[in-house]
């Protein structure tokens, strides 16, 4: 049951009024995204887009003027953050050069608004697109906050860093030498990335190599320096053990993937780098859920047996990387492959099967993943001062992983963005 009662006189969100209107929330159960235990009998309370209490349900009181928010047998959490995306990829595993090819930037920027708002129906609040071509995606920031798009926030990287004839290249971010990487990485934070993402080994482009390491560690260093100095961190696609290792050099700021992967072997993990990493607090976005979906949508056969193995070697790696200490978090490669927008859930299905708890599995959604790309203090936890970034699901998401797949209602800087039954 759930049920929303309006005090005051005909207030709604979003509206003109010039009072300022607090909403109240009370769920069966908090779960705050810092990796804590559920809290029962607890509330929060949010005005003008942050939040402004969360406590004791019997310490928060509503006035006459409050919007109150009952959600018996629901759970609230922070909204939901999607490390690793493609926005304008179209989830149909079509051949990615052929699917670059025919697509302008304009219609590229149409899917990428499409999915974006899928992604908000499944609960994700913040978005990391990790490569798109030209400013299709980038473009996406601007019309957010001009008001045009109802969509998450949404943090780019532009188009990916990659050697000529690497993975990605069809997002236009081929460079090679140190000279290369410090000019694309000026010319993608002045164009407005908020990020910088580098292929370190080849991946799924065609001609790339996915076993092989791909930037040198001295072009690597390069774009982390020049990236620092701006003001902006660095993510490495890494499906190679040489490329992880490359990276760990480097000193970069998180892996996208970090698949052990050598010529002929896919199973080439190396527990001292896995240390590395820990040590070094690199964070692993470990991206499970295109692996799944390959092994669920395609007819039995070969391929789909192959992509089961490789789905099983995954999670197995990923959980030894978490016990090495290496802080996972949770992106889902959605646009790839078939991984589509609407069932993020199915990723954090994928990280619970490593051995993570539902709650460790919320931590890696919200506030470890907001730690990771530095913006802790602005989302990412159900805290005081923080945007009221929020997400309502049925039953006890501490208890069941399966409760983030009936979303019912999604908070936005304080507006309420979708609600189940709405379009
Ligand atoms: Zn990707």
């Amino acid at each position: 049951m759930f049920w929303v009662t309006v005090c005051a006189m005909y207030s709604i969100q979003g509206c003109a009024c010039e009072a300022p209107m607090r909403t109240l929330i009370y769920p069966e159960w908090l779960i705050d995204g810092t990796g804590g235990r559920a809290k029962e009998a607890y509330a929060l309370a949010f005005e003008e887009g942050s939040i402004a209490a969360v406590g004791p349900a019997n310490e928060i009181t509503s006035s006459q003027q409050d919007v109150v928010v009952r959600a018996p047998g629901m759970s609230l959490l922070p909204g939901l953050i999607n490390m690793h995306a493609h926005l304008s990829l179209a989830s149909d595993n079509a051949p990615f050069i052929a699917y670059m090819n025919a697509h302008s930037d304009v219609a590229l920027g149409l899917r990428a608004a499409h999915n974006a708002a899928a992604s908000l129906r499944a609960g994700v609040t913040a978005i990391r697109d990790c490569g798109s071509r030209g400013r299709s995606v980038l473009d996406l920031i601007g019309a957010r906050s001009d008001g045009l798009l109802k969509i998450p926030r949404i943090l780019a990287a532009g188009c990916a860093l990659t050697i000529s004839g690497g993975h990605m290249r069809p997002f236009g971010g081929e460079v090679d030498g140190v000279d290369g990487c410090q000019q694309m990485v000026r010319r993608l934070v002045s164009a407005g990335a908020d990020f910088i993402k580098m292929a370190g080994s080849g991946g799924g482009t065609p001609g790339s190599l996915t076993d092989y390491p791909s930037f040198s560690v001295s072009e690597i260093e390069a774009t982390v320096e020049t990236a620092h100095g701006l003001g902006r961190r660095v993510t490495v696609h890494c499906t190679a053990t040489a490329a992880i290792q490359r990276a760990l050099a480097a000193r970069v700021d998180s892996l996208e993937h970090g698949y052990f992967g050598a010529p002929g072997n896919f199973q080439a993990f190396d527990q001292r780098l896995a240390d590395g990493l820990a040590e070094a607090r690199i964070s692993v976005t470990p991206t499970l859920q295109v692996f799944r979906d390959m092994a669920e949508v395609l007819p039995a056969g070969a391929e789909r047996d192959f992509w089961q193995s490789r789905r099983e070697v995954l999670v197995t790696n990923a959980a030894r990387l978490r016990r090495a200490g290496v802080r996972l978090t949770a992106g889902s490669d959605a646009g790839w492959r078939f991984t589509r927008f609407d069932n993020y859930w199915r990723e954090l299905e994928e990280m619970h099967g490593c051995g993570m708890s539902p709650i460790d599995v919320v931590h890696a959604a919200t506030g470890a993943a907001a730690e990771a790309i530095g913006r802790q203090d602005e989302f990412g936890a159900l805290r005081a001062g923080l945007s009221a970034d929020l997400l309502l699901v049925e039953g006890n998401a501490a208890e069941s992983i399966r409760a983030l797949q009936s979303v019912r209602s999604v908070y936005l800087e304080g507006h309420l963005v979708h609600q189940e039954g709405m379009s």
